[in-house]
């Protein structure tokens, strides 16, 4: 990236599991009727709505992706979704590591990377997600936790890992209505960038996204960070009016 140049402004909404057809296409078309927004903007939804999303969404400039997606590439590995198969329905992002994925269905580190290397062998970028807890937070560990988390993937995807974005959600702050204050959250974006930049100029390029409880009046002073390059948005993402303002303020 040349002197002065901005990386790339991203505004993704996780809608989770929540939705129905119904309420999805009413949010889709307020969505619609809101743009332009003035930095990229994605949805990822739940996998068995992608080809009504798709459908919703084809010609709009909202992109949109899945919230996980398989380590297997195919096979005997029921209820699970191949990244090949997200492709299929023009998946521009899938999440991977959520902290809900970690929290809940024991995701560790070395599984978040495989799916990372998944989603980049289908074409999708993976918006790879870290974060401390509480008790790590409380404990002085944060920056360890998450360059440990980063780091697993730098291992995994070496020079691929300038094609994800990463996403600081310190998970505490999800869902919880705890925001980071700005200062915070851009102390570990911070260093988050200074891995990557140890890594190579491309990787420390990426966007890093900031995640928890982000709602229209914390989005301008925490997107003004110079490390906070947009937002991974859950339950502002399912009101149209609150995560198109967000989208406007990752201007
Ligand atoms: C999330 O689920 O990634 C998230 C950040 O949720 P919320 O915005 O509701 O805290």
């Amino acid at each position: 990236m040349s002197p002065g140049e901005r990386r790339g402004r991203l505004v993704v909404g996780n809608w989770k599991m929540n939705g129905s057809r119904a309420a999805n296409a009413a949010l889709l078309s307020a969505l619609r009727a809101a743009a332009p927004f003035p930095s990229g903007v994605a949805v990822c939804v739940p996998a068995p709505y992608l080809g009504e999303v798709a459908s919703a969404l084809q010609g709009s400039p909202i992109a949109w992706g899945a919230q996980d997606c398989s380590s297997h590439a195919n096979g005997a590995f029921t209820g699970e979704v191949a990244a090949s198969m997200l492709a299929e329905f023009a998946c521009r992002y899938v999440i991977v590591g959520h902290s809900e994925r970690r929290a809940l269905h024991g995701e560790g580190d070395a599984l978040v990377a495989e799916k990372a290397a998944q989603a980049l062998a289908a074409g999708i970028t993976p918006i790879v997600c870290v974060g401390e807890t509480l008790a790590e937070r409380e404990a002085g560990t944060t920056v360890e936790v998450v360059s440990r988390q980063l780091g697993a993937a730098l291992e995994r995807l070496g020079d691929a890992i300038a094609d994800v974005v990463l996403a600081y959600e310190p998970v505490w702050a999800i869902g919880t209505g705890k925001t980071a204050t700005p200062a915070e959250a851009e102390a570990v974006h911070a260093q988050l960038r200074a891995q990557l930049a140890a890594r190579s100029a491309r990787a420390a390029a990426i966007s890093i996204l900031y995640g928890g409880s982000v709602k229209p009046d914390n989005a301008t002073a925490l997107f003004g960070q110079s490390n906070i390059d947009g937002g991974l948005i859950g339950g502002a993402s399912w009101n149209a009016e609150q995560f198109a303002a967000i989208c406007k303020a990752a201007a």
